[in-house]
């Protein structure tokens, strides 16, 4: 199939690339490298350095390319963020999304596959968290995601674009050559490696209050490379639908520590800080859907064996990528 990746230099879309390419596709990447890096761009993809907010820029893309299915990973990710700067996320994730949707109507590109979020659904009132939860976000980042879902359903019934929504719970991990790099970072994982590598002094605990039982919050972390198998079963024909993706099981802030301790065999030294606006508690999915109707079956769900990922990338990237 031919595939634009929008977002296709990011943590996630870069993984994507890679294993859209691996598989034989023919992928053309659309990235404005506001938060993407050129260097993680698969050498083996058509590379276009776009700016959605420039009048006629998406529409050109697609016009160019003539995807059969575009991805759609570009966009703004950070709940903590998104509490202090919420225009930013309506207009990067809503305002620029519907640029995309639009496109594929106009080009007649059939299928769209969503990057979403948990952070869609809230505190949920039962674990693990199913599609069928009631969906009230939190945060501007988790509204912002739900907006263009609900765009999504209405272009799908009214225009016939088949639209498959992954709601993600925590990416964590990398590949050989691609991993997690942001330019400032906020993620757990990538924060605590750091420390492990001796580029910072200490890593944060952002809250240690919460109704849980050592008081951190839980997240259920999903490797990269299961994700992007999943994105690759999205494009089957014909298929459409929402769909969790996580492992099921949750893991508290100081348990990812110490695992990433047993993984590197290195002392972190953490400070307690107070909460994070913005963070549930707890989120862990139920991805039997996934698995029933697309034959996901996440080949990593260990946690020990995606930090050990995240860890090996890490260490032959201490910087990060080049640019
Ligand atoms: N977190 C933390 N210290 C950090 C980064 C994150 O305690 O340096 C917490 C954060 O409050 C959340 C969890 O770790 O409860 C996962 O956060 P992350 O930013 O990695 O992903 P999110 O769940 O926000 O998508």
């Amino acid at each position: 199939m031919n595939v634009l990746v929008t977002g296709g230099a990011g943590y996630i879309g870069s993984v994507c690339v890679e294993h859209l390419l691996n598989a034989g596709h023919q992928v053309a990447v659309y990235d404005n490298l506001s938060e993407g890096h050129r260097s993680a761009v698969d050498a083996r993809a058509t590379f276009i350095l776009g700016e959605p907010e420039r009048e006629g820029d998406v529409l050109e893309a697609v016009r160019r390319v003539r995807p059969d299915a575009i991805m759609h990973f570009a966009g703004s990710t950070l709940v903590g963020e998104s509490m202090t700067n919420p225009k930013k996320y309506f207009h990067n994730n809503v305002v620029n999304g519907l640029r995309w949707l639009d496109a594929a109507v106009e080009c007649g590109v059939k299928k769209f596959v969503f990057s979403s979020t948990c952070a869609v659904y809230g505190p949920p009132e039962r674990l693990p968290m199913t599609e069928e939860l009631p969906t009230r976000p939190i945060n501007p980042y988790g509204e912002s995601k739900l907006m263009l879902e609900r765009a999504l359903a209405w272009y799908q019934r009214v225009y016939g674009l088949e639209c498959v929504i992954f709601r993600y719970f925590n990416a964590a991990g990398a590949t050989e050559k691609f991993g997690e790099h942001h330019r400032i970072e906020t993620h757990l994982i990538p924060n605590v490696l750091k420390v492990a590598l001796g580029r910072a002094a200490h890593c944060e605990i952002y809250g240690t209050d919460y109704p849980t039982p050592d008081g951190t919050c839980i997240r259920d972390y999903v490797h990269v490379v299961d994700l992007a198998q999943a994105h690759m079963l999205g494009l089957q024909p014909g298929r459409s639908g929402i769909y969790n993706l996580g492992n099921g099981e949750g893991f508290s802030v100081r348990e990812v520590i110490s695992t990433c301790e047993k993984v590197t065999g290195r002392a972190i030294r953490v400070i307690e800080k107070p909460r994070r606006p913005g963070d549930p508690p707890r989120l862990v999915a139920a991805a039997d859907k996934a698995r029933r109707e697309l034959g996901w079956q996440p080949r990593f769900p260990k946690l020990e064996d995606i930090i050990a990922s995240a860890w090996a990338w890490h260490q032959k990237h201490p910087d990060g990528y080049p640019d």
